[in-house]
């Protein structure tokens, strides 16, 4: 039962503990009241729409919530598919995907009602439906309904489509089984530590796989406490990890999320050392932020995943191997098998950079309806991750950077992670993304993009001069440019792309 219906077997076993709590207005579902309300949501969509066969899909477009959980475990009780929407895309983005995942239904925050409204009449046929507040909401259909069993169903058919960050292209619905999401979940609770006592805090957005599976699902499935904000608001943020009665046990971040909350007013290393952890992840970790925070007796622990397969790998929970091991992601998750390989699918040498190839339970079987992204990214049953990886003699990983992020100036290999984290150490940067540029004498070249801190004066020579000291003569950008700000998606990820266009438009 825990695989199948993780609620529902908490609701069996500890039906009076506090499953959620909203970090809004402080109101709480207790395991037993959380199964009931996926049961009438479950009965609800099946009545609906069961015509349609298995597997239909429903969407949801709204900031955390509870709904948004509750729909994701109600479709996989009645074995329809779940599709969480970013809102943080423009309506002709979502239109796109939901052309792609063709929904039945869209249920939506309030908020969004416009985008919502726009998607109904790009879609005849589709329905939309608000959360609340209205006599045709999500809320009175669940009240009018009665709940009903859960459908035994194939723990291989797709319960999730979960569409990548966009970082590198279109983003992409990558299928999540029922098996899927069971394995990330428990891989996520090995590495994390995640016990019935926990209380985990989610301020990062549903629509992604840290939020809705790493975090809400693990918690979930093991019987902790989920604390649900609407969205990152470092001010509430800082209050709700201060606050003895929530008594949060661990927080997740971005990088750019644990920067700004180290600079907030009532930031208190005191409080903070209570946590187990910051487990940050979705992009390169800044050595000195972890540093940082190891001062004020704050571990950072540094993960490393993808939409198509949770957690991968991570650090241990050990202040000592984080401090010793800059920039390290660790070891690989249960159950998660591991290769580093050259472009020809070899194996590397120990030591060398390659491209990480992954296997296990909780790995995709593959993209929606993208059978030609399919194949090329899912070779004999391993995913290639795109991402470029080394691994030391101890059995620690470090991510060098994207394949496709990586540039070759003069015939040498750049990774502009390392480059980053080389111009992050200098006290007047904030933020920093390098990408590489044509260059007719060798190859290809850096550009630095820079945003300073505030009221620092920091000029081009001076970046110049301290990466001189610190990178090899071929890894140095040869063009920096400042801006006021990084562009970056909901993750944080700095969108390359964009400042390749930058680029391109300042060079033309
Ligand atoms: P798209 O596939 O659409 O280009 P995306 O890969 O950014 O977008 P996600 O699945 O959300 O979408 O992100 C996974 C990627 O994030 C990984 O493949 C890796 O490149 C990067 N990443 C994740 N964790 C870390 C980490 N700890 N350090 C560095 N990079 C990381
Ligand atoms: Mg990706």
């Amino acid at each position: 039962l825990v695989a199948e219906d993780p609620v529902g077997y908490r609701a069996r076993v500890s039906p009076g503990h506090i499953a959620t709590r909203l970090l809004n207005d402080g109101a709480t579902l207790t395991y037993a009241q959380l199964d009931d309300r996926i049961a009438r949501c479950a009965a609800f969509l099946y009545a609906a729409f069961q015509a349609r066969g298995e597997g239909f899909r429903v969407a949801g477009l709204g900031r955390n919530s509870v709904d948004l959980l509750v729909l994701a475990f109600a479709c996989q009780r009645i074995r329809a598919i779940f599709v969480p929407l970013n809102w943080r895309l423009g309506v002709a983005e979502l239109a796109g995907i939901v052309a792609d995942c063709a929904p039945e239904l869209v249920v939506y925050e309030a908020e969004f009602q416009a985008a919502a409204e726009t998607l109904r009449e790009g879609r005849p046929g589709l329905s939309i439906m608000p959360y609340a507040g209205a006599p045709e909401s999500l809320d009175q259909a669940l009240a009018d309904t009665a709940p009903m069993q859960r459908l035994k169903g194939d723990p291989d058919k797709p319960a999730i489509l979960l569409y990548t960050s966009g970082t590198t292209g279109a983003p992409k619905g990558v299928i999540l089984t029922r098996r899927n999401l069971f394995y990330s979940a428990v891989n996520f609770s090995f590495v994390g530590e995640v016990v019935p006592g926990s209380v985990t805090f989610c301020d990062l957005p549903f629509f992604h796989t840290i939020g809705l599976v790493a975090i809400a699902r693990t918690t979930l499935m093991m019987g902790g406490t989920l604390v649900i904000a609407d969205r990152f608001v470092p001010e509430r943020t800082i209050n709700c990890l201060n606050d003895d009665s929530i008594g949060v046990t661990h927080y997740f971040a971005v990088p750019q999320m644990a920067t700004i909350l180290r600079d907030q007013p009532g930031y208190s290393p005191e409080r903070m050392a209570r946590l187990k952890a910051i487990f940050i992840g979705g992009a390169p970790l800044p050595p000195p932020l972890v540093d940082a925070y190891l001062k004020d007796g704050v571990a950072l622990v540094n993960g490393y995943g993808m939409s198509e397969a949770g957690t991968v790998m991570h650090m241990p929970l050990d202040e000592t191997e984080i401090a010793r091991r800059h920039g390290s992601v660790g070891f690989p998750a249960p159950l998660i098998e591991v290769r580093i390989c050259d472009e020809a699918g070899h194996d590397c040498e120990t030591g060398a950079v390659g491209e990480l190839w992954i296997r296990g339970p909780s790995v995709s079987p593959g993209y929606w309806q993208k059978p030609e992204q399919t194949a090329a990214a899912f070779v004999d049953g391993w995913f290639r991750t795109g991402d470029m990886v080394r691994c030391d003699e101890d059995g620690f990983h470090v991510i060098a950077d994207r394949l496709k992020d990586m540039y070759i100036s003069g015939g040498e290999n750049v990774y502009p992670a390392e480059v980053e984290a080389a111009i992050l150490s200098h006290p007047a940067v904030a933020e920093v993304a390098v990408i590489g540029v044509a260059d007719a004498r060798w190859g290809e070249v850096g550009v630095a993009f820079i945003v300073r801190r505030p009221d620092a004066v920091l000029d081009a020579e001076t970046i110049k001069a301290h990466c001189g000291e610190r990178l090899a003569a071929y890894k140095r950008p040869t063009h920096v440019i400042f801006m006021d700000a990084i562009p970056r998606n909901a993750g944080g990820k700095p969108l390359k792309p964009v400042l390749r266009a930058d680029w391109a438009a300042r060079s033309a």
